[in-house]
């Protein structure tokens, strides 16, 4: 792509800083695109009655891809009591503009690689190299909710098990999201690894398969759902005999995740499971400051670092731009920069191995500038 069009889109708390230390480092990478900032977040919910107004959904569609800070968001009472009067009457209600944007662009796969950069203060074990294959549009986050059950669902077989008053909360799970969910992560499993900065010690893979996927799911209680999220697993592994396949309840991979962390390579989840897992294996290598994610579809994609705005840090310039920095770099390869995406993880691999620069999340007393300028120096010499 000769010179990409990019959504730059802030949001809200650390967002911002940790944006703009991403754009030093692309910058320093030699990478030419035009960066087009868009209004997103908590300000425009209280100004403007949403949190994704129009016009950045008309600059997403007319960009290649975007880049995303962070977004507050907060439970509906609170999102509620800070909309102004004004939309409160009209019945105005709160809705994620990230979820939105995962539905509205069918960003279905939510790709989140945990890697412990040798020498990180913050890594659990050294050698964890965990890629989470999250589904983005469905599940949990389907969006369909009531506060209060329609009257008209107790009509069906079932729903007399459910309590009246009860609010309650649709998990929908497809065979066809589940398919392409499972069908990125074992294509992926077959793919050379991006940077051998966080190599996989040879204990990591029994059996001589060189990748395994574990499909995490609860289909012995969400009989029906993760029913269908198996079936497609299960489908998309027998496809793939060269890689190995294995399943594992949600909270027995919880367990294992912290005990014994070097045995799990590829994990396929569905929406909510892969949410709080990803955040879990953040903990395992330092921090929500190295937790980079990817929002892809077939045609747009949006990256991120997984952290939220960080409000308890927000403003002090001490937010952890690794993140950002490893986002900006899945967005490099997405639009076939790829050697340019290798080289900035390369950057940010050496800093974190020399330890010269630390921001406090690391233990150290460096700011998020600091940190990105060591990385940008890093590439410009060529690591
Ligand atoms: P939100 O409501 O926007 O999700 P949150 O505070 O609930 O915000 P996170 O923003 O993910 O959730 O923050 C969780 C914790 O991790 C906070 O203590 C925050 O300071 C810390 N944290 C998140 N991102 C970073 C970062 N880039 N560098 C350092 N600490 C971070």
């Amino acid at each position: 792509m000769a010179r990409p069009d990019i959504a730059w889109l802030p949001g809200d708390g650390i967002g911002g800083e940790v944006l703009e230390a991403a754009r030093l480092v692309l910058d320093s990478s030699g990478f030419e695109a035009s960066y087009i900032p868009g209004d997103i977040g908590w300000e425009f919910w209280r100004k403007e009655g949403t949190p994704l107004p129009d016009r950045t959904i008309e600059l997403l569609r007319s960009t290649d891809c975007a880049l995303l800070g962070a977004v507050t968001s907060k439970p509906n009472a609170d999102a509620i009591r800070e909309l102004p009067e004004r939309f409160r009457a009209k019945g105005v209600r709160y809705s994620g503009a990230v979820l939105r944007i995962r539905r509205m662009f069918d960003l279905y796969t939510c790709l989140r690689p945990c890697r412990a950069y040798p020498g990180n203060p913050g890594n659990r074990t050294e050698g964890i190299d965990i890629t989470i294959f999250r589904e983005n549009t469905e599940g949990m986050y389907s969006g369909a909710e009531w506060d209060k059950i329609p009257q008209e669902l107790y009509n069906i077989r079932g729903m007399e098990r459910v309590p009246r008053q009860a609010a309650i909360t649709v998990r929908a799970v497809t065979r066809k999201a589940s398919i392409r969910i499972a069908k990125a992560a074992f294509a992926h499993a077959l793919e050379a690894p991006r940077a051998e900065v966080a190599p996989k010690p040879p204990t990591a893979v029994n059996g001589g398969a060189k990748h395994r996927v574990t499909a995490v799911h609860k289909a012995n209680i969400m009989r029906a759902t993760d029913g269908v999220f198996l079936a497609a697993t299960r489908e998309v592994a027998q496809g793939y005999p060269e890689v190995e396949y294995e399943e594992m309840l949600v909270d027995a991979c919880a367990m294992q995740l912290v005990r014994d962390p070097l045995r799990f390579d590829i994990i396929v989840t569905t929406n909510l499971f892969g949410d709080i897992l990803s955040d879990l294996c953040a903990q395992l290598v330092g921090g929500m400051g190295f937790a980079p994610s990817a929002n892809l579809g077939d045609d747009y994609a949006m990256f991120e670092p997984s952290h939220g705005s960080a409000p308890d840090i927000a403003g002090q310039g001490i937010a952890n731009p690794v993140a950002a920095v490893l986002s900006a770099g899945m967005m490099l390869e997405w639009l076939g920069e790829k050697d340019r995406a290798d080289r900035v993880e390369r950057a940010v691999a050496e800093v974190v191995r020399e330890g010269r620069v630390r921001t406090p999340d690391m233990g150290g007393p460096d700011g998020t500038m600091a940190m990105a300028t060591a990385i940008a120096v890093k590439l410009k010499q060529g690591t």
